[in-house]
């Protein structure tokens, strides 16, 4: 069967995705017309507004992420989010989504969570219907701001729980600023209650902050990046059964790696570390679910049958009722 052909027919989960990250140039225009805030798109896309700059390293993306997310402001800019990113994940044949919603960062800007949350919940069940995708909601923390800060946003996403589609807990942000183990109750308060738990660890820290990560009991690491040249760490994942949320494109436009050829894929592949392939922030960095299998498959050698496999492994680590998994499981034999 053809290449393309294949492709099409595939169907991808996608377990770490900022909905913040993932607006589209276009949308960010719009966002900048409703509240009057042209310095924005000015400052972050290229002159004809197709696309967004590229960043110069992590802290450039850090300001970068500051200003598309000061433009989201109400429920109605959420949902029309969720609405966008709910397409583009239709148009990958991606079926199911843990969208990470930054919690933290909706206290700091004095956002009610609970009606953006609402609203969120209603646009993924509109996408479900109208596109089949399933979208659930992760509440992220930041890290740099502390654990007091974290502690508020585990409290509000614990209100919303699953019946508006929350069902994991994360802390993003500045993984160099606090060690993981500052944020251990946190986790462990969250899965007491039934939730998943995830932390970005090994993006711009090294495989240690991995270890932390693991150790801090997190069931899921975002990037893990640097774990991939530590046998030790990658180890300790393994034997653990703890998922790595890879973002290879993520990792280049940010300069965690200097290159995608750079990017320990293998080395995971190889330790029997759970893991699937993820955008992070499709919108910011121009990628997409079917682009980064595609170009794993150019680079790194991904074969079929892994390709496959990291489906199965990110079915087994996503956080879903369970209803939704039998549903995603059916769709993933059907597909093989
Ligand atoms: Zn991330």
């Amino acid at each position: 069967m053809p290449e393309q052909v294949r492709d099409r027919k595939r169907t991808l989960l996608e377990l770490h995705v900022h909905l913040e990250g993932s607006l589209s140039p276009g949308f960010l225009r719009t966002l900048a017309e409703r509240y009057g805030q042209p310095g924005v798109p000015a400052a972050c896309l290229t002159p004809d507004g197709s696309r967004y700059l590229p960043v110069a390293g992590f802290a450039q993306f850090l300001e970068r992420y500051k200003a598309v997310v000061s433009l989201l402001r109400t429920p109605r800019d959420y949902h029309e989010a969720a609405l966008g990113l709910g397409a583009a994940l239709a148009g990958q044949g991606v079926i199911y989504a843990e969208v990470t919603v930054g919690y933290g960062v909706l206290h700091r800007q004095g956002v009610s969570v609970a009606p953006v949350q609402l609203a969120l919940y209603e646009a993924a069940a509109q996408v479900a219907q109208e596109r089949g995708v399933r979208m659930l909601w992760q509440a992220d923390a930041v890290r740099q701001w502390g654990v007091d800060a974290a502690w508020k946003a585990l409290e509000a996403a614990l209100r919303c729980g699953p019946g508006l589609g929350v069902v994991a807990f994360g802390v993003g942000g500045d993984e160099t600023a606090l060690p993981a183990g500052d944020f251990a109750p946190l986790l462990a308060a969250a899965a007491r209650e039934g939730f998943g738990t995830t932390l970005h660890a090994g993006e711009t820290g090294g495989a240690e902050s991995v270890r932390e990560a693991v150790l801090a009991g997190a069931q899921r690491i975002g990037h893990a990046t640097a774990a991939g040249a530590a046998p030790d760490v990658l180890e300790l994942m393994a034997g653990a059964g703890v998922f790595a949320e890879l973002c290879p494109g993520s990792n280049v436009a940010t300069g965690a790696v200097a290159c995608i050829q750079e990017h320990p894929l293998r080395a995971f592949l190889e330790a029997g570390v759970p893991c699937c392939l993820n955008t992070d922030d499709p919108g910011l960095f121009g990628l997409s679910l079917r682009g980064e299998y595609a170009r794993a498959r150019e680079v790194h050698g991904l074969s079929e049958v892994e390709e496959r496999r990291m489906q199965q492994e990110a079915l087994a680590a996503c956080f879903a009722p369970i209803e939704i998994r039998a549903d995603i499981g059916t769709k993933l034999v059907g597909d093989s």
